[in-house]
């Protein structure tokens, strides 16, 4: 990933990424107006931030983004499969709805998506002009929600699996990401076999390995092209916001895009 500075903020974009027909950018908890737990560059409103924070945060971000805040598409992230297409902005007085996978074809849209561990798989399709965001934790991973996005857009615009460019953002690593047996039950149930190979025992427990259980969905269902910097969030606490290292108690960074 390539990594840039403006007005005080740090973020990041895939290099495999079009820069003339997509804008995006994965940001750092770097630069904001939050504080405590928080520090600094906090976008989720429903972790216990002051909202007055998390207002001022959003406003800097649309800035440095360089796009209107009202041209935000946004919904309430559930950890589940279902995936959205924002063919318009959401209304501020229209509630968010429940999904884990946005998508759109509208160039006056803004896609933005909140994250801390969980896995963002960053969606351009380059030919039909198609960007889009999932969110994928434990549970969209174990329900594919990768292969399902590949699925939605198919449908809706036509899309090629083989064209596509998926980016992981930012999400815990195999090593950090420590499971019960129950989580490893409910993968071998959905997935047979092939669960092991992600799931890890060590002395002290067992770990579940995101990346590469989303690299195999996203592979398995045909996407060309696939780049994922391997940046851990709970390894790196000054950049990004981890759930689990931080007990609960952490902001979301954000991951935005839209074509040009
Ligand atoms: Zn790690």
């Amino acid at each position: 990933m390539k990594e840039i500075q403006n007005e005080g903020l740090v973020y990041y974009q895939f290099t495999s990424f079009d820069p003339n027909a997509v804008d995006h950018a994965i940001f750092s908890r770097v630069g904001g107006s939050s504080v405590e737990v928080y520090t600094s560059f906090n976008l989720g409103g429903t972790c216990g931030d002051n909202p007055a924070a998390v207002i001022a945060n959003h406003e800097k971000l649309f800035k440095v983004f360089g796009r209107s805040f009202s041209s935000r598409f946004d919904v309430w992230q559930v950890h589940g499969k279902t995936i959205l297409f924002g063919d318009e902005p959401r209304p501020p007085d229209k509630k968010h709805a429940p999904a884990d996978g946005i998508f759109t074809d509208k160039p006056e849209v803004t896609l933005i998506m909140r994250f801390a561990d969980c896995v963002p798989l960053v969606f351009h399709d380059p030919v039909q002009r198609v960007v889009g965001i999932v969110h994928a934790g434990w549970q969209g991973t174990l329900l594919k929600i990768g292969e399902e996005a590949v699925s939605a857009i198919q449908k809706r615009y036509g899309s090629r699996a083989a064209d596509l460019h998926v980016g992981l953002g930012p999400s815990i690593c195999g090593k950090c990401y420590q499971i019960g047996e129950d989580v490893r039950q409910q993968f071998l149930k959905a997935w047979g076999s092939e669960a092991d190979q992600f799931i890890l025992r060590e002395p002290d427990g067992l770990y579940l390995d995101l990346w590469g259980a989303n690299e195999m969905v996203l592979r398995q269902a045909g996407v060309g092209q696939i780049e994922n910097p391997r940046i851990c969030t709970a390894e790196n606490l000054d950049a990004w916001y981890s759930y689990r290292k931080e007990k609960g108690a952490t902001g979301r960074f954000a991951v935005v895009i839209a074509l040009k």
